[in-house]
């Protein structure tokens, strides 16, 4: 999904401070080393080089008048030197060899009359190295601070943070509407930004508030990010992206500096978008309800600053994106910052096809693909699974040394990418085998008895790496938006239909149905709380929903009596499904061997074959 992402790296963008510090260093030692220079130059200027051996002369010639012993050298006058004026005086200096026992020394030359000085062992280098490492960090903690303070706080770690920003500039996305598919409602709300960013003086001429942001909701690889390039492509202006989880770092102040320099950057090249994907990992409310945390508190004051602060007169437009809307903080939301939300929905039967085509483009295809009947298979599958599903499908055919892909590859892929590749060699026993296949046809037939059509394209007992040992593939005929409580039933029963068919068989029951008992749960509690389909709670909704996007959420609000009243009706609808879906299959169990049998030697069957079955009585009589 994110693959066009490291190609667009701009590795300079972040590295600014890190920049800075280097340079502060190089800075540092060369004014030690002038320091230091200095000193050494100033210390030997006012005397002249001896060697040892003309010190030791003087020594042993008793024409030393004076000496004086520093760290590292022995400083002495000569007899003739000191009965010069002081003014004209000229000192000698010569190394001391280490070890030398000055006292010992200092105990002889004063034996033979030499004034031996009082800073014997005063160490004028000692001052010289105190007070270089007294500058060079003055220097070093100057500059830091200097820094941070235009990076925005955080303290040294600031900076160290800043330089590892994993934001991606990119100057054209190359990317327009014509490669999104579908999502014309999104588009249509994007449009108006697109205009903007053509052309912000005609807004901010007329007065117009501008757009600042806009929020784009959907789940996961619906094509939030591709939507977010289109619109910089279509309005030919650079795109900035981060992740909302690259904030988030462990150094309080880092996500905020982060932002900040993200705007800033922005500011440089506008008009441009910037993107911030999975923003709910910084929005997340402030709540204590979803856990305290001062870092993402700050990176989120500091976002709400940028919005505010930004002029949007310029031309910068902000885009998110969540599959979370609810948890973001309510600041985020209001007037003048992501006020408006876009929804980025999954798409339906002609959204799945169009992007099918989209994908297809640049692929060649055989005379036998039929993109609709994939497109009528693929319910529920996002943009990305679509696009996914196509490389899929030419990999196998490249594998298979073929020129074209066919509708083979395509049918095979879509069971890769949708249920995980096919595992031939996960080895069940027969009796586990003739369990998986009662169970799946049980699905189908009750599917197809109550349906009166053909309810699955196809039901297989081979088994997946999802973790699904079998599975019956439905296929809806025409898109619902829908569904009458007679319908639901149905799917409730076709859900149960598994493990009643389980019961009838072996007596017995198995771990295989435990998803198909949560989905006929949440969807029997759906009926009873949400959609008013319970006579012991009438039209009364014992919950509320937290958001209407997606897969929403719903929390109970009401008495504890009502909520028990939910659980038992909830219980009841599911035991009344349950034993009508025993029934049909009991009556009809003739037909649930012939069709179980004929799975277990086939593996796989197709929904025809399966309708073959179903019709041939009924033609008989
Ligand atoms: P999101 O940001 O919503 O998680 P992406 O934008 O990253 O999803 O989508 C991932 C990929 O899926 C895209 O690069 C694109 O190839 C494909 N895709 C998703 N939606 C569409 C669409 N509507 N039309 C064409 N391709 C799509
Ligand atoms: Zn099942």
């Amino acid at each position: 999904m994110e693959q066009n992402r490291n190609d667009n790296k701009k590795p300079g963008d972040g590295n600014k401070p890190r920049i800075s510090f280097w340079f502060l260093l190089v800075i540092t030692v060369a004014l030690i080393l002038i320091i230091n220079s200095v000193f050494n130059f100033a210390k030997n200027s006012q005397f002249t080089q001896t060697t040892l051996s003309q010190f030791l002369e003087h020594q042993e010639n008793g024409t030393l008048a004076e000496v004086e012993f520093r760290y590292d050298r022995i400083v002495y006058l000569t007899k003739e030197e000191a009965a010069k004026p002081a003014s004209q005086q000229k000192a000698f200096y010569t190394g001391l060899p280490s070890g030398t026992d000055t006292y010992a020394l200092a105990e002889t030359l004063r034996s033979a009359g030499v004034t031996v000085n009082k800073q014997i062992v005063e160490d004028n280098s000692t001052v010289t190295m105190i007070l270089t490492y007294v500058i060079m960090f003055g220097v070093l903690f100057g500059g830091m601070s200097m820094l941070t303070r235009k990076m925005g706080g955080g303290g040294i770690m600031g900076s160290v943070g800043a330089s590892r920003a994993k934001m991606y500039m990119e100057k054209q996305t190359g990317v327009t509407f014509q490669d999104v598919a579908g999502q014309d409602e999104a588009k249509e709300s994007l449009q108006e930004i697109i205009d903007f960013l053509h052309n912000p003086q005609k807004y901010a001429a007329i007065g117009a508030k501008l757009p600042k942001g806009a929020l784009l909701v959907g789940s996961p690889g619906t094509g939030k990010t591709l939507l977010a390039k289109a619109v910089a492509g279509e309005a030919n202006v650079p795109f900035f992206s981060i992740s909302g989880s690259d904030f988030v770092e462990m150094f309080v102040g880092v996500g905020a500096s982060r932002v900040r320099d993200l705007f800033q950057q922005a500011a440089k090249v506008a008009p441009c978008i910037i993107f911030i994907d999975e923003i709910d990992a910084v929005g997340r409310s402030r709540d204590a309800r979803y856990g305290g945390n001062t870092e993402q508190e700050q990176t989120l004051n500091q976002l709400l600053g940028e919005i505010d602060g930004f002029d949007s007169s310029k031309g910068i437009v902000c885009l998110a994106a969540t599959n979370r809307p609810e948890i973001l903080d309510k600041a985020l939301l209001r007037p003048g910052r992501f006020d408006r939300q876009i929804v980025v929905d999954k798409p339906n039967l002609q959204g799945r096809l169009d992007t099918l085509k989209v994908h297809t483009r640049k692929i060649k295809l055989s005379e036998d693909v039929d993109l609709q009947k994939l497109a009528q298979a693929t319910a529920g599958a996002v943009g990305a699974d679509l696009a996914n599903l196509v490389n899929e499908a030419a990999l196998r055919a490249v594998r298979q040394g073929r020129q074209a892909v066919n509708q083979e590859d395509l049918l095979v892929s879509f069971e890769t990418v949708i249920a995980g590749t096919e595992k031939k060699n996960t080895v069940l026993t027969d009796t586990e085998k003739r369990m998986v296949a009662y169970h799946e046809v049980g699905h189908a037939l009750v599917a197809a008895l109550e349906k009166h059509s053909q309810p699955v394209t196809k039901i297989t007992i081979v088994p997946h790496t999802s973790g699904a040992l079998g599975y019956t593939m439905h296929m809806p005929e025409e898109e619902k938006y829908l569904q009458t409580s007679q319908e639901l039933i149905t799917e409730l029963k076709t859900l149960v239909g598994g493990r009643a068919a389980e019961e009838i068989v072996f007596g017995t029951q198995t771990t295989g149905a435990a998803n198909d008992i949560q989905r006929a749960t949440a969807l029997a509690r759906n009926m009873i709380t949400q959609y008013g389909m319970s006579e012991a709670l009438g039209l009364m909704a014992p919950v509320s929903v937290q958001h209407q996007y997606l897969e929403g959420n719903a929390y109970l609000d009401c008495s504890q009596e009502t909520a028990a009243t939910v659980d038992r009706e909830v219980q009841k609808l599911l035991g009344k499904c349950f034993s009508e879906a025993k029934t049909l299959l009991t009556e009809n169990r003739e037909l649930l061997d012939e069709i179980a049998l004929h799975l277990l030697n086939k593996e796989t069957i197709t929904g025809d074959e399966l309708m073959a079955f179903i019709q041939k009585p009924a033609e008989e009589v």
